[in-house]
């Protein structure tokens, strides 16, 4: 129905209806040979006319192209997971709102142990508030939580707090000793390996058994620990988490197999890192997602 397009453009009690119902009875009493009718015909060729001059003033060629040319645009680049993981925790934090630092939801972690290995945590807390007097110091502690073993992490909103109880533990701390968090590494999971390989012969085989993943790796500069192992059905079977160096898991995610003692076994991406479910990068939740529609996501999924 093109000719509907310029009734509804101009608006007004004409729309396409009505003409329609014109053209019918037009066809009929073309039969019967009206007199009316060919001025109706010149009516009616002369909407066609304006029709086309109207298409033609909106430049559609040119408007597609420029359409096409957002369209086929490359989408924003997202932090991938080897990216997101290679980064310290407190950096992927402060990467997810830009300018000041002191935005609330951001965090400035430090881990503060004794250094006596037989304290608890709650003796370190104890001793964390004698050295450090929020109040008199007037530093803003968003919280402080027990972690592994006797542990205990305390997390700022601004780095500057941050530094400034860090600086206060190490001239005061007397037995406490602050530390920054670890650069975490990503994990993958080997899905049923049978139990008789130990922790060592996985990496080993890692190393050893699969040319598709070592060929051309510094082996002296990877990293690869068996962090636990989870239960699998088979009882002589395990699926062993695995922690690797981000170039390790890039090749073992792409490759998707490896081959373990006299096992060729799948393996997958373990991630503990968040992941948006908005445009599926690494390192940021939907909440702190900079991509502006949902297009990546629907991109993926289209690929997958
Ligand atoms: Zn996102």
């Amino acid at each position: 129905m093109w000719w509907s397009w310029s009734g509804k453009k101009r608006g007004g009690p004409r729309n396409s209806r009505p003409r329609r119902k014109g053209l019918i009875r037009l066809t009929k009493r073309t039969s019967t040979g009206t007199p009316k009718m060919e001025t109706k015909m010149e009516k009616l060729l002369a909407e066609v006319a304006s029709t086309k001059e109207m298409l033609g003033q909106m430049r559609v060629p040119d408007t597609l192209a420029e359409i096409r040319k957002v369209v086929a645009a490359p989408a924003p680049r997202v932090m991938n997971y080897a990216e997101a993981a290679a980064k310290p925790k407190i950096m992927v934090a402060a990467a997810k709102t830009p300018g000041p630092t002191s935005k609330p939801g951001t965090s400035h972690t430090l881990i503060v142990a004794s250094k006596f290995e037989n304290h608890t945590a709650e003796q370190v807390i104890t001793k964390l508030r004698g050295v450090v007097d929020a109040r008199e110091m007037g530093v803003a502690v968003d919280r402080i939580r027990k972690g592994r073993g006797q542990k205990v992490v305390l997390s700022c909103s601004s780095v500057e707090d941050a530094k400034k109880i860090e600086e206060r533990l190490k001239i005061r701390g007397a037995d406490l000793k602050v530390a920054k968090p670890e650069m975490r590494l990503p994990t993958v999971i080997i899905r049923d390996v049978l139990k008789i390989n130990s922790d060592e012969d996985i990496v080993r085989s890692l190393r050893t058994q699969n040319r598709h993943l070592s060929e051309g790796l510094d082996w002296e500069k990877v990293r690869a620990r068996v962090c636990y192992r989870r239960r699998a059905r088979n009882d002589l079977e395990c699926h062993p988490v695995l922690e690797v160096s981000p170039e390790l898991y890039h090749r073992l995610i792409k490759a998707g197999f490896v081959y373990v003692g006299l096992q060729r076994r799948p393996v997958w991406d373990q991630s503990p890192l968040v992941q948006c479910s908005r445009c599926l990068g690494y390192g940021h939740g939907k909440r702190f997602c900079k991509e502006v529609s949902e297009v990546r996501a629907l991109r993926r999924g289209a690929l997958a």
